[in-house]
């Protein structure tokens, strides 16, 4: 019952809301075609597959750069420009680059809830714009 309450990564609609029946088929469905995974990498994998999905409709509200697309963003890569440290696909920057940020923009980018894809958002325009790590405000 608070599964269905309680809001979750929805691949369907990518959004985090509250999952509706068809939400929580397609999530099921995609578990299944990827049972091969172990839990952790599937949901990372999962996570990550949402987020490209809200930041692609946040792309095409045209509140993201053209020259963003996140349908061709290598999860594995640490998108800090000149920074070529592989990354886990759950996260949002290698370790260096991660600890790198104020203590106070990490905080904001570990939270996960329906402002978690602006912070990411944030995040990427910052570094496209060649921000400094440690100088990186997270707002929302
Ligand atoms: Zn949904
Ligand atoms: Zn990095």
């Amino acid at each position: 019952m608070s599964r269905d309450h309680a809001p979750s990564m929805c691949l369907l609609h990518g959004a985090f809301h509250t999952m509706a029946p068809d939400c929580w088929r397609l999530a099921a469905d995609w578990y299944f075609r990827h049972a091969d995974l172990d839990d952790d990498t599937g949901r990372a994998i999962y996570q990550a597959a949402v987020e490209a999905h809200m930041l692609d409709q946040l792309r095409h509200d045209r509140t993201l750069p053209e020259s963003e697309n996140p349908t061709t963003v290598d999860p594995t890569t640490c998108p800090t420009p000149g920074c070529t440290f592989p990354k886990k696909a759950s996260q949002y920057l290698c370790p260096g680059c991660w600890y790198t940020l104020q203590p106070a923009a990490r905080r904001a980018l570990s939270r996960r809830d329906d402002l978690a894809v602006r912070r990411l958002a944030e995040l990427r325009e910052q570094l496209r714009q060649d921000t400094a790590l440690r100088q990186v405000v997270i707002t929302p």
